[in-house]
């Protein structure tokens, strides 16, 4: 039988009582705050909705932390954090503690309450949110701090010194844990109208002041520990910021001489500069590594670590859901053992829980062999445990053959390994594939089919998602009304969808996107080698999770995906019809991925069923062929020196969808990140026919590349209107905004449409705000 952790009753009091008097050295850097079954998000939600008052939202919270530090406990972990529950986001609630409210809120004094707080996180009815964004590469967002010479900072939240009394009436002390200083600065933006010249390391002296109290509290309040999250440390730092870090942490020194101090690191390896700074700070007794994504750190470990220090080694991955191969971790602990000595060694995870799922024993559709194979965080902590035994000679033999025992069949496993698979993708490798036509005298052959005006209208794929559409996708998934039923509803929603655009003069057609919930689900639903979970939801900002995929094994199509809606969609119409599928590197990016080999082999595969699809999209008439890579700029990794390699391959499994087809096909991109200015060579090497982007929120920004003279003889669609807004955009406006690209590109390359996806908007916005977009187009058109 399968070892099923899930399945394995928790002997709590036994547990606790036999680890507790042993104080194995384990450590988690952070855990998810969700709740097993999302209890926070819906909590929040129906506080935020006036539906529960502000205590049931307090009761709710302070039961999940209860429920977290006890499952640590019970687990066996020493070093147990807290302050790693928010109701929204720990770098807000470092802003709340600072007190460095943006002045358009209205605080002054006093403890920062729910409202000011909210009111940051998602704005109020007169003031707007505080911009929010990517927490590293991770698809968790913060709320970004807005800083500059004039905000005085003061103790405004006291919940870190709360929730460690919190826990420490419950007999559990905890390290309390605070986002650094250097990290909180260096994450921070200048507040508007603040010079562009002013420096936000210099508030360094004005914020270790705040620190230096919240310590003495926690201090004061029983703490030993303390935790200062520093993940800037793993970024290309130049000498001038990794000095902020020295400077901090000397002027922090006397404050927290009877402390152990935890940095703690994490998401890629350390430059060895960054290493030598942090391994030389003052007052800092223990260092956290992340020894998954950091296998180069490893090695500066191994060339030297200061005596007398903790090295917290964080063996376990916090970024996926993989059980964690424990003999192979046993070792590189081993290893570590003999460089800093047994009593300095602590088994830790290789960063913060919350980006993985949280309780696999929730996992009702998973079958027994597929979960033996995973770790969600409440497993992590069993492992992380199991770890830290095995290293003081307690290692619990049943528990690590059950997981050998996995691991073996994971690797010998039919369901993942697919040799005709294997064997077309190391095909792949090193090749280049490229269409042969170049990209102006493609347009050209594909104007010649298409025929369209100048300056083309289209949208970027789905339309309006309303109730009744996602109550008949989900009565469908639940067998509750049959598969004839369910067509013939997509159908008609599809009717409508085509019969709206032909009569607002929209140029290239989509479907409209009604039969899809997600679009890396849909697609992920119907390849081999991918797994859907029920309740592993990971947190992406404020009460948002997602749930990703898990890419268990070698990825194939069985059958065409899209075909069948797509031609129904043309037969509708003698507009083009574009085809619409996800690129493969946004399948990536949005799912969880298999470990066992590199990500670019996955990707190649991906990127072979997409090529498969496209193909028969093609000889099925559809002559436009969307393939959307919204989130190929996501991946991008942390380090400058890995960039190159990835965007290799990530725009290389693009070409491969969609290298074999006829000149006349016209091949469109999406992406959604306005911010591709810095890879813009690397979009150009996609070698996409039309790419659409998101971009009315920076105009600026990505005509400064044109202007800068990039020549770009693809045709371009920048978004002329933000889909994420329910504000209707006139036609002046949107005249104005095409004017504007017409004097940078060429006017047979420009393309009209919007941001995004209309999926999230209603008919009421969309309709005359697509109105105004095609008049605009003609107007222009007029003009040229
Ligand atoms: N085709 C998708 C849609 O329109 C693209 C979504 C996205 O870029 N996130 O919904
Ligand atoms: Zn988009």
């Amino acid at each position: 039988s399968f070892p099923c952790f899930a399945t394995a009753p928790r002997l709590k009091t036994q547990v606790c009582f036999k680890f507790h008097i042993r104080s194995m050295a384990s450590h988690i850097v952070g855990y998810p705050r969700m709740g097993p079954k999302r209890e926070l998000k819906f909590a929040l939600e129906s506080f935020w909705d006036g539906k529960s008052s502000a205590e049931e939202l307090q009761k709710l919270a302070a039961d999940l932390r209860v429920s977290i530090w006890k499952q640590m406990a019970d687990a066996g972990i020493k070093y147990i954090p807290s302050n790693t529950f928010s109701y929204y986001d720990h770098v807000l609630d470092t802003t709340a503690m600072l007190g460095a409210v943006p002045l358009r809120y209205g605080w002054s004094c006093g403890e920062i309450g729910f409202d000011i707080y909210f009111s940051m996180a998602r704005g109020n009815a007169s003031v707007p949110a505080m911009e929010m964004t990517k927490w590293f590469d991770t698809n968790y967002h913060y709320i970004v701090p807005e800083l500059g010479p004039d905000v005085e900072f003061s103790y405004a939240s006291h919940k870190a010194v709360q929730e460690y009394k919190e826990a420490k009436a419950l007999g559990i002390d905890t390290i309390p844990v605070l986002v650094g200083p250097v990290s909180y600065l260096l994450l921070s933006k200048l507040a508007k109208g603040v010079e562009k010249s002013f420096s936000l390391l210099s508030l360094i002296d004005k914020i270790i002041p705040i620190y230096k109290q919240v310590v003495a509290e926690l201090k004061a309040a029983g703490a030993s520990w303390i935790q200062f999250d520093e993940p800037t440390l793993v970024m290309d730092l130049d000498s001038q910021k990794l000095h902020a870090y020295t400077h901090a942490y000397k002027e922090l020194e006397p404050s927290v001489s009877s402390l152990n101090v935890l940095i703690e690191t994490y998401f890629a390896d350390l430059p060895a500069e960054a290493y030598n700074t942090v391994t030389a700070l003052k007052g800092v007794t223990a260092i956290g590594f992340d020894l998954v994504r950091g296998s180069k750190t490893l090695d500066l470990i191994k060339d030297g670590f200061p005596r007398g220090k903790y090295l917290f080694a964080g063996v376990v991955d916090g970024r996926n859901i993989w059980a964690n191969d424990l003999n192979a971790s046993l070792s590189t602990l081993q290893a570590l053992e003999s460089v800093v000595g047994k009593d300095k060694l602590v088994v830790s995870t290789s960063c913060s829980l919350l980006h993985t799922a949280v309780d696999l024993v929730n996992e009702t559709k998973l079958d027994k062999e597929l979960k033996s194979w995973l770790a969600f965080a409440a497993q992590k902590l069993l492992e992380v445990n199991a770890l830290a035994k095995a290293l003081s000679g307690q290692k619990d033999e049943a528990f690590f053959s059950a997981n050998a025992a996995a691991q073996a069949s994971r690797r010998s496993s039919p369901r993942v390994t697919n040799e005709a698979v294997q064997k077309a993708t190391a095909a792949v490798k090193g090749s280049d594939h490229r269409r042969v036509t170049n990209v102006s005298a493609r347009l050209a052959a594909q104007q010649e089919k298409l025929n369209l005006p100048v300056l083309p209208t289209t949208t970027i794929g789905s339309f309006p998602q309303t109730l009744g559409l996602r109550k008949v996708r989900r009565e469908y998934k639940a067998n509750k009304i049959s598969e004839e039923e369910y067509v013939r509803a997509i159908k008609e929603e599809i009717k409508v969808v085509v019969k709206l655009q032909e009569e607002l003069g929209l140029d290239v057609l989509v479907h409209g996107e009604p039969e899809r919930n997600d679009m890396v689900e849909y697609f992920g639903e119907q390849l081999s080698g991918f797994a859907f979970t029920v309740n592993g939801w990971v947190q992406s900002y404020g009460s948002r999770c997602v749930k990703p995929p898990i890419i268990y094994g070698d990825v194939s199509r069985p059958k065409a995906m899209t075909v069948f809606w797509s031609t129904l969609a043309q037969s509708m119409t003698k507009h083009p019809m574009k085809g619409m599928l996800t690129g493969p590197v946004t399948i990536l990016n949005w799912s969880f991925v298999r470990n066992d080999q590199p990500r670019f082999e996955t990707c190649y595969q991906i990127a072979l069923a997409i090529k498969d699809e496209v193909e028969d999209l093609e000889k099925a008439g559809i002559n436009v062929i969307q393939i959307d890579e919204a989130a190929l700029r996501e991946g991008l990794p942390l380090r400058k020196s890995e960039q190159a390699f990835y965007l290799d391959w990530a725009v290389h499994s693009f070409r491969i969808t969609n290298c074999a087809v006829q000149d006349t096909t016209q091949i469109h991109t999406h992406m959604c990140y306005s911010n591709f200015n810095d890879i813009i060579n690397s979009i150009m090497d996609m070698d996409a026919d039309v790419i659409t982007i998101e971009n009315s929120r920076s105009d600026e920004k990505l005509l400064s590349v044109f202007r800068e003279g990039v020549k770009y003889s693809a045709g371009i669609g920048p978004g002329v209107y933000d889909i994420h807004s329910p504000r209707i955009p006139t036609t002046e406006e949107i005249t104005d905004r095409v004017n504007k690209m017409l004097a940078v590109l060429e006017s047979n390359v420009l393309w009209v449409n919007p941001d995004c996806g209309l999926k999230t908007r209603k008919y009421s916005e969309v309709k005359p705000a697509l109105s105004n977009m095609v008049a605009a187009a003609k107007r222009a058109r007029v003009q040229l």
